[in-house]
This record gives structure tokens, sequence and C-alpha cells, in this order.
């Protein structure tokens, strides 16, 4: 069941759990441990060590202690018992997955899915003999007709990253758990803060932390939280063997970022609304997508198993061909043209640079229309104001 975290539950994780400043000088700022080994007084104690490298500090491809300060913080945000990192959200994602799934296998995946994790479906696990299957998770009924007798992962993706749909993530889980089926989810947009699907009934969670966990579009990282004993699973098999490992300096990067989490979530969650409530009545746009706003079809869901929304959000311009769409993208002066999000700056990214040129583009799920924005810690009239005057470019 979904119970609220209290701001005053977040002020310890992010600032006291999971530190012990006696064993750093009182050190006020957590150490950066950037080791690779760890040494041993006896062949006894190293013998002892390598068969618990889960818990004992031997070599940094397994644990490390500025890597396990941040793990135990995000697990306790998530609610989950435990939490391992890896270089990329990807590599989490792929390192859950794979913890899942055998040869002869089939997994559900969600059709608006962030698409390097669909391509981990499509091009790189049917070598293995893993079929897959895309849905409309909106569709409850679809997802459930989707089910075969070897289905073994639901992968879910709530809300997703360009279009804002949401799935029903507490029917989800109950639907899976009636035919043992595991369910993973993409946390990255809500985080922790604003949505903790684990209680919700979902199995994994994971998180790109190269967005708001790390913040300032500086590093890459991901998360995955999970109980122990799935955990103890990946770290045996995916984390050691695959060997995707965050760094310790990201995971320190990432501790020092974590610390203002709730103000930037506000800040960033805030300028998009507004933003958003702005653009819905601009004559220059035709639709807006963000799952707070009164006109999402979901915002009822939204607002049952969220606590808030972030700075992503998407419109439809309207313009007369995708030159408009560049000119409007072209002209915005406050607005950073890159891919990702998260950090303190804003950005923006037209949907049509995914459309090779020249082609005849019909998918009436994503217009071409399409601009994703990335609403940064800026004022937001600021970034109103350059929206406006680049519409007027269109
Ligand atoms: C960026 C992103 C990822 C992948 O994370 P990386 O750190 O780039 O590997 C996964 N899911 C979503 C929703 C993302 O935005």
């Amino acid at each position: 069941m979904r119970t609220p975290i209290k701001p005053k539950e977040i002020s310890h994780i992010l600032n006291e759990l999971g530190e012990d400043r006696t064993k750093y000088y009182n050190a006020a700022a957590v150490p950066l441990m950037q080791n690779s080994i760890f040494t041993f007084d006896t062949i006894e104690d190293l013998r002892c060590g390598l068969n618990a490298q889960d818990s004992t500090c031997v070599y940094s491809r397994g644990k490390n202690p500025t890597n396990s300060i941040l793990q135990a913080k995000l697990a306790a945000l998530e609610r989950t018992e435990e939490c391992l990192l890896f270089a990329s959200g990807m590599a989490a994602i792929s390192a859950a997955v794979m913890s899942e799934v055998r040869s002869g296998d089939h997994v559900i995946c969600m059709d608006q899915t962030y698409y390097p994790a669909v391509k981990l479906l499509k091009q790189y696990l049917v070598r293995f003999n893993i079929e897959y299957t895309l849905v409309d998770g909106k569709d409850l009924a679809a997802i459930k007709a989707a089910i075969q007798p070897n289905t073994r992962v639901i992968y879910l993706e709530s809300p997703t990253s360009f279009l804002f749909d949401l799935q029903d993530l507490e029917a989800v889980a109950n639907i899976a758990k009636e035919h043992g089926i595991t369910t993973i989810i993409d946390n990255t947009f809500a985080t922790s803060l604003y949505q903790r699907p684990a209680e919700l009934g979902i199995d994994i969670v994971i998180h790109s932390a190269t967005k708001y966990l790390g913040g300032c579009s500086d590093l890459m990282g991901g998360a995955l939280c999970t109980d122990s004993v799935r955990c103890k699973n990946i770290f045996d098999g995916e984390f050691m063997t695959l060997g995707g490992i965050m760094p310790p300096f990201h995971a320190w990067l990432i501790l020092r970022s974590l610390r203002t989490l709730p103000i930037r979530l506000k800040q960033h969650g805030s300028t998009a609304q507004y933003l958003c409530e702005r653009l819905e009545k601009h004559p220059k746009i035709e639709r807006v997508y963000y799952p707070f706003l009164k006109s999402h079809p979901q915002y009822e869901l939204a607002k049952k198993q969220m606590e808030g929304a972030t700075g992503l959000f998407s419109f439809d311009v309207k313009a007369d061909d995708e030159q408009g769409i560049h000119r409007f993208c072209n002209s915005l002066k406050c607005f950073m043209r890159a891919i990702s999000w998260g950090g303190y700056e804003s950005l923006v990214v037209p949907f049509c640079v995914n459309i090779p040129e020249g082609t005849d583009y019909d998918n009436p799920a994503f217009s071409w229309k399409l601009v994703r924005v990335h609403a940064g810690l800026e004022d937001p009239n600021y970034l109103l104001e350059d929206i406006e005057q680049a519409l007027e470019k269109v």
C-alpha cells in the first residue's frame, strides 16, 4: 500500500542514513573511496572476504564503501530492501531483465518504453531465444491478453518519457503476481520521491541516475532497487559477471546531488506545471502532455499513484511542416538543443530528429509536431518568454 514519504524521513535519509562520520575523522561530507582493492591482514581473512563479496570490501567490482552509502540511501527512498549501482541506466535495465529470463521465455513490454530498453528485447535478447510482445500500457486488458505460459517479465515505464502515458501499477502488479510473473519498472521520471512502485507490488525498480539523481548533466549512472533475494542473485550474476558497475567517483557525485534532490524536484515540477498550464492556452500549441494536467487522460491515476511530477513535458506545435518545428527549436535562446534531461539546465528536443530525413512518416501515436522540453532551474517566466518568442517563428 502507498504510504507518503514524509519530509522529515527524506531529510534523515539524505543527511544521515548509511553515514558514520566517526569512521572518517568526523568529516561532514562523505569520503570518496577511490580504490579498486582492499587489503587483508591474513590469507584466512582474505578467504572469508572472497566468500562474502557482497558484504565485504574486497574489490570495487563488488562492494565499495562510497557506493554502499549511496545504495543504503536509494534503497530507503525507494522502500526496497536493497539497491545495486550500475555504470548507466541501461546497464541496470539490462541486468534486471537478463537476471529474470532464460532461453524460451517471453517478456511483455510497454510500447512507449525508452527505446534502448526495447532494443534490448528486439535486437539483443532475441538472439538468446527470448520472445517479446509490445503492448499499449494504458490498456490493462491488452496486458492480460499478452500473457503466455512462458511469460516471465512485464517491463513497465510509468510515466513514459515522451507522451507521459501511465500504467496502473497496482493493477499490473496484481495480474503479474497471479501468474508468477516478475514486474520491472523504469522509475526515472518520477524518482522515488514522487513514486515508489515497490509499495504497489512492483518487484524491481530501475533509475537512470544520469537524470535527476545526478542532476548536473556531468555523470552517467544507474540504480536497481529490489528485495534482498533478487539483489543477491543479481549481484552474483549480472552485476559481478557483466561488470557494468558504477565508479565510486560517480557515487560520490550523486551523494552530493542527493542533498538537494527535494528542492530541485520541487522547482523542476512547479516550473513544468506553470509552463504546461500557460502553453495549453497558447494559440500556436495543439496539445500539451504532462501527467499532472487536468487535461491528461490519466490525471486521476497520476494523482492516485504519484505524489508529484518533475520537469519533463511535451507539446505538439501548430506547424505546417518540419521546417517550422526546426525554426521553433532553433529560435530558443534559453533552452539548449540536446537529448537527455534531469540537470539544472533547460533543454529542448523535437521528436522529428528521430525520423530519418525524406521518409514518409506516419505514426499516429507520435506526431512529427511533438517537441519535448526539460524545465531546468531557471526562473519560470524567463523560460516562458523564451518559448513565446520562439513560437512566433514557427
Ligand atoms: C536516460 C534514460 C534511460 C537510460 O539511462 P542511461 O543512464 O542513459 O543509460 C532509461 N530510461 C529513461 C526513461 C531514460 O530517460
